[in-house]
């Protein structure tokens, strides 16, 4: 039982407090001025139980980009669209490669690794995009967002869209790789003004870890009664989170936190602790893979402290 597990809310409170402390946070995202100048000092945590408690420290009401994190999302969304025919654009595997290589879509006819990477979340933009306008299936993309989190303040910022689309060379040449083997089947502006715009929204932690619920609580929202997702698809998407949500840093995080995550280069995680909890952190601070150092600390210590790992 959990008679002899601390109280959460003392656990969070003694962690963020230790991180806000800590140092050692890494360096903001560069690669646009917009998340360049995010103050790198901020610290948010919160924590969804299966009981609907929310337990919130530090910044976990202040906005940030969840950039990669809406892979997530996206891939939920495109499993609901077309099922497992989604599998022969886009593979499972972790790709030991940084979330933007291109290296390996030539190994693989155009076929990206997995989901989480860019290029397979480009893919997955593609399915989505299949008999629809970029516009319905970004706004696709945001309801759902707002669904999850059962927050309707969940919004695109345009800035950081716009800086994505300007400085998005890399991420053109994998659309047009993909596009050349026919991975992709719509235009290439449509699937990457998707991606870009998916990428920009800014949620707070309180929201990301509402959102995440779905997946802690075998497909469903607890506080509604509300089936989101089967429980089967709800404990795959999971194995992929736990695989590949930290690109070429997914095994240290598996190694060090044991819980399914997914990281963005704005500094969050979402982190599900199966039947237990939904759990976001953020501090915009990164290390060399583009994961939070204080997010992958906080994580660490909180899995730890509440025997949530995966792994027993
Ligand atoms: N918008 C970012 C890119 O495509 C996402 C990267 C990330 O969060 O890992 O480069």
């Amino acid at each position: 039982g959990d008679a002899g597990l601390p109280k959460l809310e003392t656990v969070v409170g003694e962690i963020a407090a230790r991180m806000q402390s800590r140092e050692e946070r890494g360096n903001v995202a560069t690669y646009i001025p917009e998340l360049a100048k995010v103050p790198i000092g901020q610290f948010g945590m919160a924590v969804v139980t299966a009981d609907g408690e929310t337990i919130l420290a530090g910044d976990a009401e202040t906005p940030f980009s969840i950039q990669s994190i809406s892979k997530v999302f996206t891939l939920t969304l495109a499993l609901g669209k077309v099922g497992d025919a989604l599998w022969a654009k886009v593979g499972r595997e972790p790709s030991g490669n940084p979330f933007n290589s291109i290296i390996q879509l030539e190994y693989e006819k155009g076929k990206p690794r997995n989901p989480f990477i860019n290029a397979g979340a480009i893919a997955v933009t593609d399915v989505l995009l299949a008999g629809h306008q970029p516009r319905e299936v970004l706004g696709e993309i945001l309801r759902f967002c707002r669904f999850v989190s059962e927050d309707e303040t969940v919004a695109i910022d345009e800035h950081v869209a716009r800086s994505e689309k300007q400085t998005g060379f890399l991420n053109t040449a994998l659309a047009n790789y993909m596009r050349a083997f026919n991975v992709l089947e719509n235009p290439v502006d449509h699937a990457l003004g998707v991606y870009f715009h998916h990428c920009s929204i800014t949620m707070t932690c309180r929201q990301l870890a509402m959102a995440g619920r779905y997946l802690a609580f075998s497909g469903r929202l607890p506080s509604r009664g509300v089936t989101v997702i089967s429980s089967e698809r709800a404990r795959r998407i999971s194995a992929l989170m736990l695989t590949c949500g930290h690109y070429d840093g997914s095994g240290d995080f598996a190694f060090r936190v044991g819980l399914p995550g997914k990281s963005g280069v704005g500094g969050g995680i979402m982190a599900v602790a199966p039947g237990k909890a939904s759990i976001a952190v953020w501090s915009p601070g990164l290390d060399r893979h583009g994961n939070s150092v204080l997010g992958s600390l906080a994580l660490e210590h909180l899995a730890k402290a509440m025997h949530w790992s995966v792994f027993g």
